[in-house]
Parts: structure tokens; sequence; C-alpha cells
């Protein structure tokens, strides 16, 4: 009887223990297989001799510009910082002639990134220094060093950051003042022998720990292990191949043909701007891919994948060599550009143009630069994904999708791995979530083990994706990892493993899986339901810059087509694609979320600042060009309804304004609050200007009278020709009469527009989680002290301060005009509390299982009950302008200007509007917020409604036109540019000028209830053909003529006929 192998088997957990203490690192690394692993080691003078330039602030130099600079001597041990700084080495290499015949290294640890430069400045790869599995400090100077090596000089840019930024982000915010210490630079020749049983025993002894404790491949794997410990003699260098001997015998068995087949794929997520500031962003997508392209040239196998479009073109202005070195991997097809959108975006808050943008700008960037659109859809850390994506995807010329990031959900399980996802309008995707749940796999057998353990959907799929590299901060894939594939490629007790493109999988999937399970709707995220609220400000920049843009562009196309226009003017089509760059990049998933540090939101107010100063001065100009220029003693003031359908308003105007109106008309207020001038703009049309004072003249007929009352015990009565409101002593809501439909709308004993301040302490991520508990424990904010503001006869309003601490206060005007019933409410807080989140509810007296929230091109239905653990966790939503709740014959909608976060349980919706985390940005929120909301009663459920348009009226104020001449000039400027009707349901989002192409333009509509609609589109700008085309802008399905895609032209006339299924986008691409 063998002595050995009975230990082995009385012992199993004690020679597990013994072959992991043989690989690793820490307390017997002096004797285990790490000293193995190089032959040769030395440092300092006269071998390396350092020199320093620290580049002044937080400046991060070009190469150019540090190289001139005067640099200082330099040496190990030092201390580089604070946070943020750069600090250029020169490096001085002699290589010993002891090294002659060997391999030769350059390691380099500064304990945080860095990048090397060859003397000619050309980005050779990145550095991550420190400890852990992102340790990458090895620059190979040769494969094998002559005798008489001549000196080498190169550079090594540190950056005073490390992977996650400057400290620990889940602890508290980032440290300003850290400095990091160069705590080794050598050379090492290192022993490949010893590299290679190092990764043969990473693999063989976690497959011992892994596999079934029962299998014989776990048993054999942990004899071959304990083998090769026995085997190895660290004193005597040939035994290494003894030991490799044992392992390479067992790594040979190959792997059953038939098995589970991992599709891997090499990745490196870097988060856009998160624990590090976008100008950081940009130098670790240069490091982590020039190190990728290194890895290309020895693993010939390799396959690795990036997305974002604005990582790319950000590496195409700063490191244009490095950009071409891509094209070409690109071609060669080891470098996969992959996802077609402009960022990896949150897909919760942008609007559906938005998302829609992401696409046109992203995959025309690949187009343009890598000679193909994207395929698949990739998003593998974004915090939920909304039900219009799979119709988008599809639109963007893409059919695939990737992510795994509902494997985070804190309530249920996903129940799939490979699925078809459909989508609000019945649209399809193939979707795979990677079983390995994460994108940042290290190439361990367990990984893939789990690959195939926790793939839920084996019986019609036998394969899978599986990210490796290091991620969020960058760094990707690295040497050991692709060590450790090629072992596991094919051996016994391993599902299979080949790196290829994704498509390759999809593809596979898609010719051999004809019974995949579907999911219908949003793919909701179970976690990181406080992204919704965080970082209030961005939430709203964002919206208004969506409604900007959105005015701009449709303006500057209506000039630059000709309608109206004088002079030639020319769209400034680079200008709004640099502003939608800036959107979108704002929309990435740690920014417009709320989840990065305070230095990105300082940046992100710069450029969202520079949207509204750009997009304004376009949408001016091309107003004048419209209507001419501003005449000073001319016409008075014009309002310009860029929504698509007649709208109704009060208009604030500046006093000196409605000095030079022809009112006519006692129908005029002084708003109490800043002396605005209040008129009423009656049925002004749809995409159309009409002067303010022949509408102030039309007003009698429309405007009823509005009245406030206060009562001695405090209350006050809101009162107009469609509703009655009691708002009491708290200032809340205690009745809300609906007089046409004769109906209270405020049960007995409850009421609406109630502050509730919740304690909100999540379990770990602070900026980013609400936590189902916070439901439980919360304080309602009474002591409002309410006044009138405002009596009518336009608006009538009440003033309401609600103390929320001692350090802050919220006031809050609400007003009800003489001509809707909606009531609107107009916020103001200073907000200064810790881990608080402020709601507002508001408790009607409607029955129904189900509330309505808008979605992008859309809205969904999610349960208000809490029936099962999948309801439950949908304690805290998504939705855009509005939420409806609505029962048979009559709703309710809240609607809002920039807020998120919602939720409805029972007959009670709220709305979160402030929260107050720590981490990452200390700053979060505290201050002075802006917002609004306002309830708007309807008859009919929300599909016979038209919240929609209410919803959009609330975000787009009517634009005011001081002194154009609107009606007179210009022929036709007072007739609506375009007009939609026949179809209330259809909703004209979008117009802009082609790409590439001054002489079409682009109409975006969609179906927003969910039915079917015919709608009858008018456009007044030239329109000699039409054809219907994809977000790209690309013709649908060529083979079809227009009649059989549901569009027709209309006889003698230019109107157009179109056919929309539910929540259809459709796109026209209108030509001259
Ligand atoms: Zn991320």
């Amino acid at each position: 009887m063998d002595r050995h192998m009975s230990y082995l088997q009385k012992h199993p957990s004690i020679t597990r223990s013994r072959v992991n203490n043989f690989i690793g690192g820490g307390q017997w690394s002096d004797v285990n297989v790490q000293t193995a692993l190089y032959d040769l080691r030395v440092s300092g003078e006269p071998h390396i001799r350092l020199e320093v330039w620290s580049a002044p602030g937080q400046e991060r130099p070009t190469f150019g510009h540090a190289v001139r600079q005067k640099f200082r001597p330099a040496k190990v041990g030092q201390m580089f910082g604070p946070s943020w700084t750069t600090h250029w080495f020169r490096v001085h290499v002699q290589i010993p002639a002891q090294f002659a015949g060997k391999p030769v290294q350059f390691l380099f640890d500064s304990n945080s990134e860095a990048m090397v430069w060859s003397p000619s400045g050309e980005p050779i790869m990145g550095l991550t220094g420190g400890g852990g599995g992102e340790r990458h400090v090895d620059y190979a100077l040769t494969p094998c060093a002559a005798a008489d090596e001549a000196p080498r000089l190169f550079f090594v840019e540190v950056a005073c950051n490390g992977l996650f930024g400057n400290g620990n982000f889940t602890q508290r915010p980032q440290d300003r003042d850290i400095y990091y210490r160069l705590s080794s630079v050598e050379l090492a020749a290192p022993n490949p022998a010893g590299w290679a049983l190092l990764h043969d025993l990473e693999v063989v002894v976690e497959m011992a720990g892994r596999l079934p404790q029962e299998s014989p491949r776990s048993w054999q794997a942990l004899a071959a292990a304990n083998g090769a410990v026995n085997a190895f003699e660290r004193s005597d260098p040939a035994t290494v191949e003894a030991a490799r001997g044992i392992t390479q015998e067992f790594l040979s068995v190959p792997g059953n043909p038939a098995g589970h087949q991992v599709y891997a794929i090499g990745n490196c997520h870097i988060d856009t701007a998160w624990l590090w500031p976008f100008a950081e962003t940009r130098r670790k997508t240069a490091r982590s891919w020039s190190t990728q392209l290194t890895l290309m040239e020895s693993y010939p196998e390799y396959r690795f994948t990036a997305s974002q479009a604005q990582q790319f073109e950000w590496l195409l202005h700063d490191y244009p060599s490095l950009f071409a070195r891509i094209q070409d991997k690109a071609k060669a097809g080891q470098f996969i550009p992959i996802g077609g959108t402009w960022v990896e975006m949150d897909c919760n808050i942008p609007s559906g143009e938005s998302l829609a943008r992401q696409f046109l700008l992203g995959q025309r960037f690949f187009k343009k630069h890598f000679g193909q659109t994207c395929d698949v859809f990739w998003l593998p850390d974004t915090f939920g994904y909304s039900s219009q994506l799979p119709q988008i995807v599809r639109l963007a010329g893409a059919r695939y999708f990737f992510t795994q990031k509902l494997s985070w959900n804190n309530i249920n399980r996903f129940p799939h791995t490979t699925f078809r996802w459909i989508g609000l309008d019945g649209s399809h995707i193939l979707t795979h979530m990677a079983p390995s749940e994460t994108y940042g796999a290290q190439c361990r057998p367990g990984e893939l083990i789990d690959s195939l353990g926790r793939h839920k959907d084996l019986a019609y799929t036998n394969e899978s994706l599986f990210l490796f590299g290091n991620g969020d901060g960058g760094g990707g894939p690295l040497r050991p990892m692709l060590e450790r594939l090629r072992r596991m490629a094919n051996t016994d007790g391993l599902p299979r493993v080949k790196q290829a493109h994704p498509r390759e999988f999809y593809r596979h999937v898609e010719d051999n899986s004809k019974q995949l399970v579907s999911w219908k709707g949003e793919l909701y995220f179970e976690l990181h339901r406080g992204t919704y609220t965080s970082q209030s400000n961005n939430k709203l920049w964002n919206r208004r810059a969506e409604f900007l843009l959105r005015d701009a562009e449709m303006l500057a196309t209506v000039a630059a087509m000709g309608h109206g226009g004088r002079g030639g003017f020319v769209y400034p089509a680079d200008e709004l694609a640099r502003l939608w760059k800036l959107v979108c990049l704002n929309q990435f998933h740690d920014v417009v979320p709320g989840s990065s540090i305070t230095m990105v939101y300082r940046d992100s107010a710069e450029m969202y600042a520079d949207i509204f100063e750009s997009a304004t001065a376009i949408r001016d100009r091309a107003l004048s060009s419209i209507y001419g220029p501003p005449a000073p003693h001319g016409a008075g003031l014009s309002v310009l309804n860029t929504t698509g359908w007649v709208r109704s308003d009060i208009v604030a105007i500046p006093p000196a304004e409605y000095s030079r109106l022809e009112t006519g008309s006692d129908l005029v207020q002084v708003r109490a609050s800043d002396g605005a001038i209040l008129v009423p703009a009656i049925n002004v049309p749809g995409f159309c200007a009409q002067p303010i004072d022949a509408r102030i003249r039309a007003a009698p007929l429309e405007v009823g009278a509005v009245s406030v009352v206060a009562s001695a015990d405090g209350s006050h009565v809101l009162e107009n020709r469609f509703v009655r409101v009691a708002v009491n002593a708290k200032g809340q809501i205690e009745s809300y009469y609906d007089k046409d439909a004769r109906r209270e709308l405020v049960p007995k004993g409850a009421a609406a527009n109630v502050f509730e301040l919740y304690d909100d302490v999540p379990v770990f991520w602070d900026a980013w989680d609400i936590e189902i508990y916070a439901t439980e424990k919360y304080r309602q904010l009474d002591g409002a002290e309410v006044s009138v503001a405002d009596r009518g006869p336009l608006v009538a309003s009440l003033s309401v301060r609600v103390p929320i601490s001692d350090g802050s206060v919220l006031t809050q005007t609400i007003s009800l005009s003489g001509i809707s019933p909606r009531l609107d409410f107009d916020c103001d807080v200073d907000w200064h509390e810790n881990r608080k989140c402020l709601k507002v509810s508001f408790t009607w007296d409607i029955h129904s299982d189900v509330a309505t929230y808008e979605t992008q091109y859309g809205a969904l239905q999610r349960p208000t009950h809490r029936n099962t653990s999948w309801d439950m966790a949908k304690f805290e939503v998504c939705a855009h302008k509005f939420a409806d709740l609505s029962e048979f014959g009559y709703g309710v909608a809240l609607l809002n200007d920039c807020k998120y976060g919602h939720a409805t349980l029972g007959n009670t919706m709220s709305l979160s509007l402030l929260r107050a985390p720590k981490a990452p940005d200390e700053h979060c929120d505290m201050g002075r917020h802006q917002f609004r909301y306002a309830i708007y009663p309807h008859a009919g459920t929300f599909s016979e409604s038209n919240v929609v348009q209410e919803a959009y009226q609330f975000n787009v104020p009517l634009v005011q036109l001081s002194a154009h001449d609107v009606t007179g000039a210009v022929a036709g400027a007072s007739r609506p540019f375009f007009s939609v009707t026949g179809a209330r349901n259809v909703v004209l989002d979008t117009v802009k000028l082609a790409e590439d192409d001054g002489a079409s333009y682009i109409v975006r509509m969609y179906e927003a209830y969910g039915g079917h609609a015919r709608a009858i589109l008018t456009s007044r700008l030239p329109a000699a053909d039409v054809c219907k085309v994809n977000i790209l802008e690309e013709p649908m399905d060529g083979a079809r003529s227009n009649e059989d895609m549901g569009i027709r032209w209309l006889d003698h006339s230019r109107s157009l006929e179109v056919q929309f299924k539910p929540f259809e986008v459709i796109s026209l691409r209108f030509s001259a």
C-alpha cells in the first residue's frame, strides 16, 4: 500500500490546506512555489536610475509637456502625493551582464496606477501597484537579454490614485490627502517554468476544493497537487519540471465534448466616472487598453471587448497612436468594440430620446471607426433595464443583450439565464445573464463551476458567457488569467472554455435553442432604489437638458429646412451632437444615478451649464431665423407651443413686457412671490406661435374665476369651476372635490400632500440604496404655517412653510389656476440632513390593484399591493413625468418636473423628494433645491385620459418670444410646423435634421397609451419623399413598401397617415 495516498485519503482537508499554502504569497512564500518564480532580481544604481517631475496641482499634463520639464533625482521608498496628483518618472535602465540569455522584466510598484511610456511618447502599458488580484507591476523589457545590453530610457507616469480612486469609499468619502510609497523598482528575470507550475497549481488546487468532494476528479486534483508539492524541492530548480509533470498529467485529461461550453471574453469595466473624475477615466482607458494590446501579442487566442464610444473618442483625442493600434487589433478580431451606446448608461432616468441618442451616437462612432455597428447591447453593471429597451435596441440595429446585474437582487433571484426578453411593445431580444454572476471573473475553476451550476436554462441551452478581467476602475485581464484559461480550456471536471466574440455565443444559442423561455416587461433591479433620487440637481438638469435640446433641435430643423427661414440658417449639427454627447455622458450609470464622488458632480454641473447656455443660444438663433430678429419697437410678446397639441397656460411675464401688450382685458395678475405678470395664453395650437395679446382677448371665454377663502381654524379653500380644494393648517389637502364628477378624491380621515421624513440608512451602499425597512420608520412633518399668496383672478395660491428639522425647512406654493383642475406645488427646500429621505404622499379614494408609471416612450403598470415577494420588491420604483392611479371612470395623476422615485401602496401614492447619503459624496444633496410636482385629476382611466400630454406640458413651458413678429413678415410662420391629428394617443417627440444629410429631416413619434392608432401627420417643411427609418436613420426593412409598413400619403395633401401598434416608436425620414 502506498503510504502517501493513505495519508491523503485520511486527511483531505489537511491536504487541501497544505496545497493551498504551497501556492500562496503569504506566510510560507519563502519555502513554497513562490521561491521558484524569479531567477534573478536587482535594484538600485547602477542598474536603475530614477528621476521625477511632479506636475503642479491636479494637472494631468501630456507626455510632450511632461518630458520637457526639469526632473530631479528620485529613489525607492519616497512618498508621492497628495491624492490626484501626477508624477512623471524618467527611468534609466542598464541590464547587467548576469541577465544574459534570460527574459528581463522591469518591476515598478508605486502602490497606485501608472503608465509606461516609450521615449518617443508611445503609451506602452498600464501598471497597478499594491497587492491583490489587481496587482500588475511587470513590464517586459526583452525576452532574452544580451550580454552587452545598451542602456535604456523610458518614462512612467504615476497617478496618485488606485483603481478605486483614493480611500475606502464604502466607509467614508474619498480621501484628499493620500500619499503613495514607491515601494519597489527592480529588474527581474522570471523563471517561466516556476510560473507555469504556479498557474497549473492555481487551477488544480481550486479544482480539488471546488469540485464535488465525492467526485473522482476532485480526489485526482488533490492527489496531483499533493504529488507536485512532494516533488518540488526549492533548492533544486530541476524539480519544478518534475512537479509540472504531475500537474500536467492531471490537466491533460480532456473534458466531455458534449459538456457545457463557456464562451470567455476578456473585458475591463471602466466606470466613465465614479470614485474618480472624468479626466482620470481618460487615462484609465489608455492604461487598461494598452495593457490588453500587449497581452494580445503573447496570446493569439485572446479576445477582449470594450464598450462605451465615449471612451474610444477620448482615446482617439488623447492617444491617437494607441487608438490606431486598437483599430488594427479590431480588424484582426482580437479587440472587439461592443454595446453600441455612447456610455454604459443608466436605463431608469434617461428619456426615450436619450436612449435613442445613446445608440445613435454610439453606433455611428463604431461604424465610422471600426467599420461596423454592434449587435450586442452591453450593460453588465447598470441598475435596472426599462421595458422599452428591447424595441430601442432593435431599432438601433442590435439584437442581443448582455447583463449580470440582476444577480445582485436582494429579494428575489431572477429565474432565467438565457431567455427572450420581451419589451413593452412586444419586441424581443435574446438576453443572457452570465451565470458566473460577475463581469470581473479571475479565470478560476470555481467561476467555471458556477457558470454551469448557476445556469437556470440548461434544459434549452448548454452554453454561457464568461466575462473575465479586473474592472470597475479598469485594469482588465492579466497574464495569469490567460494562463489559467489555457489550462482550463479542455480538462475533465470543468466546462470547456473558448475565447470568442460574444456574437458567436448568441448566434449559437439562436441556431440551436428553439425553446427559450421569455420574460415580459422591465428587468426591475431589486437594489439601488435610492438612485432614482440621490443627487437631485443632476436629475433636474438631465430632465431640463433633454427638453431644451428637444426644442433647440426642432426649431433649428424648422429654420434650416427653410420654413420661414431668413438668410440661410445653418443647422448646427456638430454643436448639437456635442451637446447630446454631454447629456449622454452624464447619463453614465454612476453619474445621473447619484453614486459618484463630489469631483464628478462639480464637472457635471459645468457640463450642464454649457448645455443650457449653448442649447438656448441655438434655440434663440433658430427663433430669430424663423420669425425674424426681435424688433424693439415692433410686436409684443408671443408664445410658442413646442408640444404637439392645443394647450392653455397661465404665463408669467416680466413687467416690462406687459407694458407693451395691448390687452384690452383685466384678466391679468401680479404674482405675489416675484412681481411677475400673469396672463392667460389660451388654446395655443401645437407647434405654433401666437401673439399673447390675441390670446388674452380670447381668454375671457375660457378663463373661469379662481378664489381662495381662509377660515378661522387656519384652513383654506382654493376653488375654480372644476374643483374645490381644502388645505388644512398643516398644509395638507383634506378635500379635493371634482365638481363635474361630483366626486371627493380624499377619503375621510386621510390626506394628500403629506410630508414624511424617513430614516434612510441602507445596509451597505449609501448613495445607492433605499431599503425596504426604511418604509417602516418615519415621522409625518406637521407644524406648517399656511398663508394666502395670490388671490386670483387667474391664480390663487397658498404659501406653506414646513419645518423639517433644526437645519432644514421646506417652503411650498400650492396654486390653482382658473383654467384647469390641476393643483401645482412649487417647492423650495433648504436641506441639511444625515441619512434621511423626504417623501410626499397622497391618499386617494381610488381602488386599483395597479398604478401606471411613465417610462421611456410609454407607460407600464406595477402592483399597488405586496402579495408576492416580487410585488414587495417594487416598494420604490422609477417613473418619469407622471404616475397615475385610476379605477373605472376616474383617476388621479401625480406629475413632476425632475423626480423619479415613486411608490404606490394601496391607495397611497408617494414621491421621493430628497435623500441625504454621505458616501461616496459627503455633500450629496446638501443645500437648496427647487422642484415642482402637481396633482391632475381626470375622468376615465389612464388610457382614456390626457395625462401624458398634461405631464409633457408640465415639463415644457411655452417659449416666450419677445418682440418677434410671428404673424406678419414671414409668410406662414403663424401656421403650425407640424400637426398630428386623428390619434390623441400619438406623441410627436423629436424633430431633427438627418445625420450627414442637410436635405432630410427626421420626425420621431410614439404611441403613448398602449393601443393601436392611425395618426395623420402634416408637415409644413418640405416633404417630397418619406421613408420609415430606424434610430440609426437607416431605412427599415428596405424590401417593403411604405404601405406595407403602415404609412401612406393622403391624396392632395401634405399629410401622411401613420399606423401605430401599442407603444411603437416610429421614425420617419422626410426628404425635400
Ligand atoms: Zn459600473
